[in-house]
């Protein structure tokens, strides 16, 4: 069993390691698995199939960078997907609440019994009234559920927000109008609506909330889900959605064990933004919501993304395989040594090198000492480059006069041109002894063998 996406990714797409462009067939092979992978992250189906569709058209043609596997390469192409499907467009930026309006700002909750909903009409009041300096007014329209409006008292108490007085036999409707001529006279910045919630969706419920929204006019109106409720969330969203004018999700429960597959799916059935996610059930418990999180959460993955990210700049593979086998062979000219430095350069120098390498005490003293800093690195590099082909693979051809001519095409010395010979001397030794010892496989394996 693998545990992750991006496991079953990488073995589906292992065996075609370095094949040129992504088929159309093996994509298609790929994406059975996303398909499983967001079925069991509890993504709605029909949003499953829209989303693989488009990520198959992203991937299908698309070359495999040579430092990654074509597994890994798909990862972050259904990375990418996910990432601009939940956040709709312009990439990973959080949104926001709207709130540059002539004050009070009002935001009305909707959402089902027990999905948090008062927990996060408090939790957002906190929020802005940390964060923002707002002065905000909670209200609670739930007639319904004994002590909803206790509730939300006690709630405000503890954030030290204000909530509108209890008038007993009071009906949604008219507390809304009470609390918003309240807002107003009072000089609140925002005013929050909890409206009622039910055990389903009913239409007693949806009428209510239709009253409430039009008497309050609320400038946003949020729909809080249970991310634990999986499938059952889309089929919420999806009533909500066509009876009021949502303007964002709230997804709650995230701290618990959901995949994060409701957030797909309420992304796509309201085709608005999900503003916040429910972390705990203290009142600090609330973020912003990133799609980037939520998409590694979806495919399961550890670094697959940043790793392909990276692999543009980094080690590439056939190259420090070729190098490997050198090694193995014992043989190791001066093109190996440029080689290695233009290596070295890429993974942060000579100490970041030595900080990788086990075991290899001699080396790691050479590199550590003062003169192997990044600025020795660069004028090896030039005085290697000034030799011919046949001089770095014969280095003992180079003569004294050749000396002097390299030390001046590279604006070095030839105490410099002697040092590099020196150092590929002594590097070319310690490859055969190596060699003698077998103890190559895991300085190859780290170049990428
Ligand atoms: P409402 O009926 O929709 O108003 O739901 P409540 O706000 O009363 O919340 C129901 C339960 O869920 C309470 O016990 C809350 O503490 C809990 N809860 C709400 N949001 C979260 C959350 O993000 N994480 C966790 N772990 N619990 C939450």
């Amino acid at each position: 069993m693998f545990d992750s996406l991006s496991d079953r990714l990488s073995a589906t797409f292992d065996k075609l390691r370095g094949r040129g462009a992504l088929s159309e067939v093996d994509v298609r092979g790929a994406m059975r698995e996303v398909r499983i992978a967001l079925l069991e992250a509890d993504v709605a189906l029909p949003v499953v199939r829209e989303f693989v569709e488009k990520a198959t058209e992203a991937a299908v043609g698309q070359n495999v960078l040579r430092s990654v596997t074509p597994g890994q390469q798909v990862v972050k192409i259904v990375n990418d997907a996910l990432v601009e499907m939940l956040g709709g467009g312009d990439g990973a930026e959080p949104a926001e609440l709207n709130l540059n309006v002539n004050p009070p700002a009002i935001i009305m909750m909707v959402g089902l019994q027990g999905s948090g909903k008062t927990t996060t009409t408090a939790k957002i009041a906190r929020r802005l009234k940390e964060r923002e300096g707002k002065k905000v007014l909670m209200a609670s329209l739930d007639v319904n559920r004994p002590a909803a409006q206790e509730q939300l008292a006690v709630l405000g108490t503890q954030s030290d927000v204000a909530t509108l007085p209890i008038v007993q036999g009071q009906q949604p409707v008219e507390i809304a109008r009470r609390a918003l001529q309240s807002a107003k006279l009072q000089g609140f910045d925002v005013l929050l609506l909890d409206t009622a919630g039910r055990l389903h969706v009913d239409q007693a419920l949806m009428d209510e909330m239709k009253a409430v929204a039009d008497i309050a006019t609320p400038h946003e109106i949020l729909l809080v889900v249970d991310a634990l409720t999986g499938q059952d969330a889309v089929n919420v969203a999806t009533n909500f959605s066509t009876q009021v004018p949502l303007t964002g999700v709230v997804l709650t429960r995230m701290d618990g064990d959901a995949r994060g597959g409701a957030a797909l799916s309420m992304r796509a059935v309201t085709g608005r933004p999900i503003k916040f996610v429910g972390t705990g059930e203290k009142l600090d418990g609330l973020e912003q919501f990133h799609p980037e999180r939520v998409a590694g959460r979806i495919l399961g993955m550890g670094d697959v993304v940043s790793l392909v990210e990276r692999a543009a700049e980094t080690i590439k593979v056939e190259e420090a395989e070729r190098m490997a086998m050198r090694m193995e062979q014992g043989k190791f000219d001066l093109d190996d040594l440029r080689a290695q430095l233009g290596q070295m350069k890429r993974m942060g120098g000579l100490s970041g090198l030595a900080a990788m390498l086990p075991g290899v005490k001699q080396v790691k003293q050479a590199m550590a000492s003062g003169a192997a800093d990044d600025k020795h690195l660069v004028r090896m590099e030039a005085i290697l480059s000034s030799m011919t082909v046949k001089e770095r693979q014969k280095p003992e051809i180079i003569a004294a006069k050749r000396k002097i001519r390299i030390a001046k095409g590279s604006g070095t010395t030839v105490q410099d041109v002697n040092k590099v010979l020196k150092m590929h001397q002594e590097m070319a030794g310690m490859m055969k002894k190596m060699k003698k010892m077998g103890g190559l496989k895991g300085l190859a394996k780290m170049f990428g063998g």
